[in-house]
């Protein structure tokens, strides 16, 4: 005969559960580390499984690795912002150049997770910009160089970069 959890028993088992996180966690580790080879394989199929479930997002994740069509992406978004080209020093060599946050945050947004949990990135940056999820306007495009010159001013002022500069020089003997 088949063993039947009736509604009642079912529901005394969930609130058994939700009252011992610890204890079920514990049971999962040990069941775990007693059941390798059953664990590996369940997670292979499931990561199997997973691909063929997302198979748009493997897709767009394995064209991004791909650096031409990286390239191909950052082309379209500099192009978007105005140009392949530094608005600062004109310098056009598509290897430095970088997408700057015109009021800053860029390296807060970095360290942001997006709402799957997942870092943010500068391919996700690029994407956002590309599909109009972000606004134009608070981007451009500045070489590696006056991005770095760039920040350190907003960071640290203009005046403070020069004080700190003749404080150096007035000590040295
Ligand atoms: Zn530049």
């Amino acid at each position: 005969m088949l063993y039947k959890t009736s509604e009642t028993q079912r529901r005394r088992h969930k609130k058994w559960r939700d009252k011992n996180p610890e204890k079920i966690r514990k049971y999962v580790k040990e069941w775990k580390e007693k059941n390798q080879e059953k664990w590996r394989k369940y997670q292979k199929q499931y990561n199997k499984k997973w691909v063929e479930l997302n198979r748009d997002k493997v897709n767009a994740y394995n064209r991004n690795r791909n650096p031409v069509y990286r390239l191909r992406t950052r082309k379209k978004v500099f192009n978007l912002l105005g140009g392949e080209f530094c608005v600062l020093c004109g310098c056009s060599d598509i290897r430095i150049l970088e997408i700057n946050h015109i009021n800053g945050g860029g390296s807060q947004q970095m360290k942001q997770k997006t709402k799957k949990g997942i870092k943010y990135s500068y391919i996700q940056l690029l994407y956002d910009i590309k599909m109009g999820r972000l606004d134009k306007k608070y981007f451009n495009v500045m070489c590696r160089v006056c991005n770095v010159i760039d920040y350190v001013f907003r960071k640290y002022g203009e005046e403070s970069i020069r004080d700190s500069y003749i404080n150096t020089k007035l000590k040295l003997p």
